[in-house]
């Protein structure tokens, strides 16, 4: 079973949903390609993956600069349909931009089943199901899945030897300029600051 697995580069860590995100995927399956769309820069961070046995593409361009979350998604799309999988996961949302968007927007640009917020994944007969706080939900493949923080990454054996992170442009993903970068981002973010409204106090109590 092929899988793809969607990270983001956070300040030179991976985002910890993606973490779990990974691990999942490397229980069921011995073919997982991380994708990431982040800075060249950002390779020392993803080269570690290819320890533990993933290929791994890292997705830059220019052009992709100042992209929002459709942007994000479309560009993620296009990367996506140039290989052949089963099974895409996400994690659940990045612990900086937080939106919970680019997986069930992923899934929806590419026509494939959505399921989001799985505590567990497992695979059977070309059919995912996956455990979330709602009940269980079972889907057809392919299919896209957003996952909780539930799994532990693993470390890489000290025996495994890194590999090479492929770099993909828009020479090779040819998105429409138009649909990537500020020019494809119809979110203006005018404003970031911390609510002060309905600010919660909050106790700490000892066990006894
Ligand atoms: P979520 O939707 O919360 O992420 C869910 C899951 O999607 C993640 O767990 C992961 O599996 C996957 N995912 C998310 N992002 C990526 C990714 N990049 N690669 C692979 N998988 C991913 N960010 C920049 O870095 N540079 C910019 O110049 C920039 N400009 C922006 C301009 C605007 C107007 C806006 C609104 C945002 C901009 N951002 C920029 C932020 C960028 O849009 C988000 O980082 C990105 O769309 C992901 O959104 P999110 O963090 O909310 O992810």
């Amino acid at each position: 079973m092929k899988i793809l697995v969607c990270v983001k580069v956070i300040k030179g860590e991976l985002n910890p949903f993606d973490e779990s995100a990974l691990e999942c995927a490397l229980q069921l399956s011995n073919d997982v390609t991380v994708l990431s769309m982040c800075p060249e820069s950002a390779a020392s961070t993803l080269l570690p993956l290819t320890r533990l046995g993933a290929k791994v593409i890292l997705i830059s361009d220019a052009m992709y600069a100042g992209s929002d979350t459709l942007a994000t998604s479309y560009i993620l799309s296009k990367a996506v349909s140039l290989l052949e999988y089963d099974l895409i996961l996400c994690g659940r949302q990045t612990v900086d931009g937080d939106t919970a968007q680019v997986g069930p927007m992923l899934s929806q640009m590419l026509g494939i089943s959505l399921v989001t917020n799985a505590l567990s994944v497992s695979v059977k007969d070309m059919t995912v199901n996956a455990s979330t706080r709602m009940g269980d939900e079972s889907v057809n493949l392919p299919a896209l899945v957003t996952v909780e923080r539930g799994y532990v990454l693993r470390f890489a054996s000290i025996f495994s030897n890194p590999g090479k992170v492929q770099v993909w442009d828009n020479s090779k993903l040819l998105c429409d300029s138009s649909k990537c970068g500020l020019s494809g981002s119809p979110t203006r973010v005018l404003k970031a600051f911390e609510s002060e409204r309905g600010k919660r106090k909050c106790k700490f109590i000892t066990m006894d």
